[in-house]
């Protein structure tokens, strides 16, 4: 047998690292702090039901692709393409907007609002491509040593984006259209990185390429975490084991290594390298006691919104909604500029809905649906006490009903509520914050909490709060990164 390598946490980051290592040749051994795997990518079953608790869709399936033609494997669930990518409805008004990937579909939803539609979001694709082509392989997907080199690879990217790096989201997709209707559509994919257009850098118009040109939105059959089960499978089939239930909670170095990680219960486990899929952060703060990561440090960081989740399961049908819809109010610039510190937004939330079982029956029993809500929310920095949380759900419940015309409340069979503070404690996720550290300039590429560390040379880290960042694809980007560092350290 190779080398040893422990993971630390078995969310999308730890499985996929953990593949490319095993099939490399090395034993690995995965401790995660729950009883199953699979992190924030994760699953309820109750009441008949079966829920997916974080991710209800991906992007960027070919990097998919890739990992499993790095590891020698199919990819080991199956995946559709979604058409709509999703919907979006305003308060008040009784307008449902499909947002297709097809040009001239999507501009048949704005044609009364933003008539020349077509010819400006052509352009503004235009523009979020070449920003994607120019820094993928470039910044996104690549390891950086230092700062210095991390700008002066930043000093290669083609000047042409400069203007952007100026810019917030808002501004640049306001600078691009004239409607709120398509100003606020276009924009809420900012939303999908745990801030706001408003604190959001147009860089990330880049994400406007993936969603709607590039490769779009992915249902998983079966709901997302089939994802994880056929990693699982896979992992198994490659000779890792699993230690769930183990929360690592100290960490024995002797100035240069880690020579142990001790779990809660006191036992401790020995390799050769370890591998962290907690929190990147939170590890070198809580359980590392760096002072870089201080409690105080860390509360001064910029972290992402928290996430207000219920699982609701009703004995009826909603022919009438779609896969992923959102649900807006008409005060978006008020409500973006609030929502992640005054628990008043609350009042009148913005929030999504995922009906899984529209594409997935076995999500739900016959003649019944299976809904997913998501609400951004001020994280626990900022909102500590959920006692309102049964009131908050009712409300969006309510509204729901009434804009979809369909009052669901009676049908209610099953309900199942997360606030951040179940995030916090299910997932160590810092103050409940969904998506970990925030993707502002001074904390992505070499300003992240980096990937190796910084004292000792065995330890390394992969996951949403070390490079690239948050979503899925980015965790599986984050796993070939991480690889590399574990495997450049273990061939010396
Ligand atoms: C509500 C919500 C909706 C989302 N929707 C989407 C979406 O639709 N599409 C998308 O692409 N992304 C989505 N995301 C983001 C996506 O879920 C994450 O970016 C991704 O799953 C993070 O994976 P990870 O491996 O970095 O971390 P995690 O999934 O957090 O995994 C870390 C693992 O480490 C374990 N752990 C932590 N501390 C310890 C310890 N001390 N000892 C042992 N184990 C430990 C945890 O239990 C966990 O299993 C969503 C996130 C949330 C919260």
């Amino acid at each position: 047998m190779g080398k040893k390598v422990l993971v630390v946490g078995a969310g999308l980051g730890g499985l996929t690292t953990a593949l490319r290592l095993a099939v490399k040749g090395y034993s690995v051994e995965i401790l995660e702090k729950n009883a199953k795997a699979g992190g924030r990518l994760n699953q309820i079953k109750k009441d008949g039901f079966t829920f997916d608790t974080g991710p209800s869709f991906f992007s960027m399936s070919y990097e998919f692709k890739q990992f499993a033609d790095e590891c020698g494997i199919e990819i080991p669930f199956k995946f559709v393409e979604l058409d709509p990518l999703y919907t979006v409805n305003f308060s008040g008004n009784p307008k449902t907007y499909y947002l297709h990937k097809d040009l001239d579909k999507l501009a048949a939803q704005f044609a009364a609002e933003e008539p020349d539609f077509k010819e400006k979001m052509a352009r503004y694709l235009k523009k979020s491509g070449a920003l994607y082509n120019d820094t993928v392989q470039l910044v996104i997907k690549s390891n950086f040593d230092s700062i210095l080199g991390y700008l002066l690879t930043l000093a290669r990217v083609n000047p042409a984006h400069i203007p952007q790096l100026f810019q917030t989201f808002w501004q640049h997709v306001h600078n691009h259209f004239d409607s709120k209707e398509a100003q606020q559509i276009v924009s809420l994919v900012a939303f999908f990185l745990g801030r706001t257009p408003f604190d959001t850098s147009a860089i990330y118009s880049l994400l406007s390429h993936i969603e709607f040109k590039h490769d779009g939105y992915y249902n998983v059959e079966g709901g997302m975490y089939k994802i994880v089960e056929g990693l699982v499978g896979e992992l198994q089939k490659a000779g890792v084991t699993f230690r769930y239930n183990t929360e690592i909670a100290k960490v024995e170095d002797d100035g240069r290594k880690v020579t142990a990680v001790i779990d809660k219960e006191g036992n401790r486990y020995t390799a050769d390298a370890i591998l962290i899929n907690a929190d990147a952060a939170v590890f070198r703060g809580r359980i590392l006691n760096r002072p870089a990561f201080s409690e105080e440090k860390m509360r001064k960081m910029d972290w992402t919104m928290g996430y207000l989740t219920f699982y609701i399961g009703v004995k009826t049908k909603l022919p009438q909604v779609n896969h992923h819809n959102y649900y807006l109010g008409n005060n978006y610039e008020e409500y973006a500029h609030k929502v992640m510190q005054e628990p008043g937004t609350l009042e009148k939330p913005y929030y999504y809905v995922n009906v899984v079982s529209k594409h997935n029956a076995e999500c739900a029993p016959d003649g019944c649906e299976s809904l997913f809500f998501v609400c951004p929310v001020p994280n626990l920095l900022f909102k500590q006490d959920w006692s309102d949380r049964d009131k908050i759900v009712d409300s969006i419940i309510e509204d729901f009903g009434a804009r979809i015309g369909q009052d669901i409340r009676p049908d209610i069979v099953s309900r199942t509520i997360y606030t951040p503070a179940e995030w916090e404690k299910h997932f160590n996720l810092y103050m409940g914050s969904g998506l970990g550290l925030s993707h502002k300039i001074r904390q992505i590429g070499a300003f992240r909490p980096a990937n190796k560390d910084e004292k000792l040379k065995n330890l390394f880290y992969v996951g949403a709060s070390t490079i690239p960042g948050a979503g899925l694809p980015m965790a599986v980007i984050s796993s070939k990164l991480a690889f590399e560092r574990v495997d450049d350290f273990l061939k010396k």
